[in-house]
């Protein structure tokens, strides 16, 4: 344990922002890094507990009190050792984590919790930085082949583990950049793309082969694929967009959040030219859609110079605080603001939209939208029920619906013949498909989720897929319990 009594000492400190008018003029990332001194503070407030909630709350199972003793003790290169042992990207997780951990920490029951992704963040940085942080290529070679189809956190986290044990790894992606959501979905302003650019540049000299402008299925065929390595891991995400198929969707100027997300990545990264439609400049906003996405959407749409910006979300409005049914240690389901959300946006709670209004030249000039009230009965699902006379009218030249995903492309799903769900989310037993040669990981596998998550399922798949060609494995594993000795 780092400090004695730490946690009454020292109170939690978050990182510091750039303040709004500044931060809004452009799309870099806006935190302020603390001094030394008061990070290595923050993980003096560590209890290092008998049994560390944090530990069960992170799907990684990060070694989260070791690392707190190693920043108090200054021991940043320990603490790195410790960190990457159980997550291979921390730095994509250290910024973007909405840090179950913390949620879980046991300070949280009278205090606010240790500042677990703060600390995580910081160590990996300073890592780069002091470039500690160098490729480890593999000791031996097994000749194994294996085929990794798409390069989102649940691909590259695999693709390291697999290549560290030995095999040669291919990953394919179909955009012309590596990284999936991390590069395409989530804007610069919360993770700066030079930030997956020097990853990926250790992973390649690891001896990761990454193809990019290559869809499987329509590039390579995903039986060629097959028969050409010794196992594939799908990692495609969950890509298909839900739609609002209500009077009017089909005008201009309705756009899918990810088209718009993706088009400012581009205008960034790519070079590629602003497009009339996917621009909020000038434009009254209306984001669809309360979570992460309408979020990013918001803060893109201030970026981008919007007139105003408006969220709708279906959901009553949560409580701040959590309520008795949703206590201490499991995930909050409280009222989150967003960095983003503070940047200029208005929200309104348990509200539907019933049909977008045309300007009579084909473009969206208005929503219309009732009040809903959710009644729950005992023992049933709350039911959605519409507030008799709460219809109104509200202008908008630009409508962004960031409704989440459903499941992930079925042409991969069906040219393999692979069981699956009604979503094509391929079943699996310890990532292993229907197909005994491909195995599944990331949001194509469970769902619409995290990039903790993704990550987590890369690595498991990693360590099943090891086992599976091997007969055993020396990869970590969570599930297993099969967590690296680092000390
Ligand atoms: C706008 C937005 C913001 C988000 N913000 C956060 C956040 O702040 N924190 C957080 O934890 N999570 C966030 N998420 C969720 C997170 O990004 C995902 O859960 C995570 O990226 C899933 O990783 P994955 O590797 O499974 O799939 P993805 O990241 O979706 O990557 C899949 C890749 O596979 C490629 N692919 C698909 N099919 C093929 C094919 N046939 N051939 C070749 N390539 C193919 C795709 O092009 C893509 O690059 C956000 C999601 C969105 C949409
Ligand atoms: S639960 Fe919180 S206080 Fe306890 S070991 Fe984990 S981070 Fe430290």
């Amino acid at each position: 344990m780092g400090k004695l009594r730490g946690f009454v000492e020292y109170e939690r400190m978050v990182e510091g922002y750039v303040p709004v008018e500044k931060r809004i003029k452009n799309f870099k990332e806006f935190t302020i890094k603390p001094k030394d001194d008061d990070l290595i503070k923050q993980g003096g407030r560590c209890m290092d507990c008998g049994v560390p909630f944090c530990h069960s709350g992170c799907p990684l199972g990060n070694l989260i009190p070791d690392f707190n003793d190693a920043v108090y003790n200054r021991n940043w290169k320990e603490a790195l050792k410790i960190l990457h042992s159980t997550n291979n990207f921390p730095e994509f997780t250290g910024r973007l984590c909405p840090a179950p951990c913390e949620s879980a920490c046991v300070l949280g029951l009278i205090n606010p919790p240790v500042s677990i992704e703060l600390i995580e963040k910081y160590i990996v940085e300073r890592g780069f930085k002091e470039g500690w942080i160098q490729p480890i290529k593999p000791k031996r070679r097994t000749g194994k082949k294996i085929a990794i189809v798409g390069s989102g956190p649940a691909g590259l986290a695999a693709s390291q583990q697999l290549n560290r044990a030995g095999h040669l790894v291919t990953v394919y992606e179909r955009d012309s950049k590596i990284g999936g959501l991390l590069r395409y979905g989530i804007p610069d302003f919360k993770l700066e793309k030079s930030i997956i650019d020097r990853r990926i540049e250790i992973l390649t000299l690891e001896g990761i082969k990454f193809k990019t402008n290559t869809e499987i299925g329509i590039d390579v065929s995903i039986k060629k694929l097959k028969k050409d390595n010794d196992i594939v891991l799908l990692c495609g995400g969950a890509t298909l967009m839900r739609s609002l198929p209500i009077p009017g969707h089909e005008l201009n100027g309705i756009v899918q959040a990810m088209r718009f997300l993706k088009r400012q990545n581009q205008v960034i990264g790519e070079n590629f030219s602003k497009v009339e439609e996917l621009n909020a400049k000038n434009k009254n906003v209306i984001v669809i859609g309360g979570g992460d996405t309408g979020s990013d959407c918001i803060g893109t749409s201030n970026r981008q110079g919007a007139k105003s910006v408006l969220n709708f979300e279906i959901l009553p409005k949560p409580s701040k605080q959590r309520t008795v049914e949703n206590p201490w240690p499991y995930w909050p389901f409280t009222l989150k603001t967003s960095s983003s959300h503070e940047e200029g946006s208005k929200r309104q709670w348990s509200i539907l939209t019933k049909e977008f209004l045309d300007d009579g030249n084909g473009n969206v000039k208005a929503l219309k939208t009732v009040e809903v009230e959710w009644i729950k009965k005992s023992d049933e699902r709350p039911k959605l029920v519409e507030i008799e006379g709460s219809e109104k009218i509200w202008p908008c030249d630009l409508v962004l619906l960031a409704l989440g995903f459903t499941g992930p492309d079925k042409e991969i799903i069906n040219d393999l013949k692979l069981n699956s769900d009604n979503t094509s989310k391929p079943f699996t037993t310890k990532y292993q498909t229907s197909d005994k040669k491909v195995f599944a990981a990331g949001d194509l596998r469970r769902g619409q989720s995290l990039i903790v998550w993704a990550i987590s399922e890369g690595r498991e798949a990693a360590y099943e897929i090891d086992k599976f060609l091997m007969g055993s494995t020396e990869l970590a594993s969570k599930v297993h319990g099969d967590l690296p000795s680092v000390k």
